[in-house]
């Protein structure tokens, strides 16, 4: 597996202290996503999100938001995720 690009420490406590996902819905702060994106996410991605900052937060986030990504094709488009959710 190709290890994904981490980014400035600060980028991460942004990400954790804020209260926007990755997909632009509202998400805790303290939790790395939504609700509907963690759900997504395999269960050792979801454990990996639980490591603290600097033991591996970093890469666990990297990880989930390049296979949120790839496997959930409209992880940025809520309404067109929302259709499906509806639909199934
Ligand atoms: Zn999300």
């Amino acid at each position: 597996m190709k290890v994904p690009q981490i980014a400035e420490r600060a980028f991460y406590v942004k990400v954790l202290a804020g209260e926007e996902c990755q997909c632009d819905r509202p998400k805790n702060r303290g939790k790395a996503f939504c609700y509907r994106c963690f759900r997504e996410l395999p269960t050792a991605m979801q454990r990996a999100l639980y490591r603290p900052l600097g033991l591996g937060f970093e890469q666990a986030y990297e990880e989930a938001v390049k296979w949120l990504q790839t496997n959930v094709c409209d992880a940025h488009d809520g309404s067109e995720r929302l259709r499906r959710h509806r639909e199934s």
